[in-house]
């Protein structure tokens, strides 16, 4: 449950309106500092140690699921939701749409699209991370990008794994090593690492966005194979891919006078 900063029941309905936005993205916190004339609380998970700056009154820590998170968006009269979250976090996802949907709270999805192969470059799709490992060659040397998840993997005893990670793991298996390092890389940055290090494949979730991409344009420099992790199925809601369209959808159904507010 939240460590702190829970917002309190809205007393007035002419008040402006209160916005819950469920955040741990670059489009989250570019959202969250952009905009303008409606209450903001900014939700984190309250995983990672050394957060980025927010705008808005910022919570950590779970709702306590379903329930949890329908029950604070009734106490804490949240007018609407903007879900942020990375592509990646199904959970925090699947809560939002049944929540919103108990609480008849409008809930919009913010999503950066994901990224699409060119025809010089050599993808394979999976659906985990734990596949993408499996599907390693005898003798390969995998470049593992994917968060906090990758620390539990465990290559067999062909591979290895160089995994990238910004707060230490615990243990790990022999095979796999780790770097600690917090984006942004440069392609340049990917290339020179990749060719350090030996790698044959890179292994990584198909987060989106352009920051991250890097690492797959010196994939295709190298001409590497790349093992991609498809985004997980997530039930259907209003849904757009930039920072500006979410402020115009928040312009629409966040309005003090709440006409809007059930408007799709
Ligand atoms: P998840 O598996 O979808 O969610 C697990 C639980 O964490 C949720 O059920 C919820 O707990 C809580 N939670 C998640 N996001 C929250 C938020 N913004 N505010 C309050 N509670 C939240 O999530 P995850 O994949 O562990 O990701 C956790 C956070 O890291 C998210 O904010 C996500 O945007 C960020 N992140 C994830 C990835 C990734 O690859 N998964 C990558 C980069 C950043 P309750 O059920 O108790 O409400």
């Amino acid at each position: 449950m939240s460590s702190e900063n829970q917002a309190g029941s809205r007393t007035s309905p002419e008040a402006t309106a209160r916005v819950l936005l469920l955040a741990g993205t670059a489009e989250a916190r570019a959202l969250s500092l952009a905009v303008r004339g409606v209450e903001l609380v900014t939700s984190l998970a309250g995983v990672t140690e050394d957060p980025a700056r927010y705008g808005g009154t910022v919570r950590r820590g779970g709702f306590g699921g379903v329930a949890g998170l329908a029950r604070y968006l009734q106490t804490a009269g949240i007018a609407a939701v903007v879900d942020a979250t990375h592509p990646f976090a199904a959970q925090m996802t699947a809560h939002a749409v049944a929540a919103c949907g108990l609480a008849h709270v409008p809930l919009l999805r913010l999503e950066r699209p994901a990224w699409v192969a060119g025809p010089q470059d050599d993808w394979h799709a999976f659906d985990s991370v734990a596949a993408a490992v499996a599907a390693l060659p005898a003798g390969a040397v995998g470049f593992v990008a994917a968060g906090r998840s990758a620390s539990a993997l465990e290559p067999g005893p062909s591979a290895r794994l160089v995994l990238r990670m910004i707060e230490a793991p615990g243990p790990l298996a022999p095979e796999v090593q780790v770097i600690r390092a917090r984006p942004p890389f440069s392609v340049e940055d990917e290339v020179a690492l990749f060719e350090a290090r030996g790698i044959t494949h890179l292994l990584c979730k198909n987060a989106g966005g352009g920051p991250g991409r890097t690492k797959l344009d010196a994939a295709r420099r190298l001409g590497l194979p790349v093992h991609m992790v498809a985004r997980p199925r997530a039930p259907e809601c209003t849904q757009v891919e930039t920072v500006a369209a979410a402020r115009a959808w928040l312009d629409r159904v966040a309005k003090p006078t709440g006409d809007a507010a059930n408007s799709p």
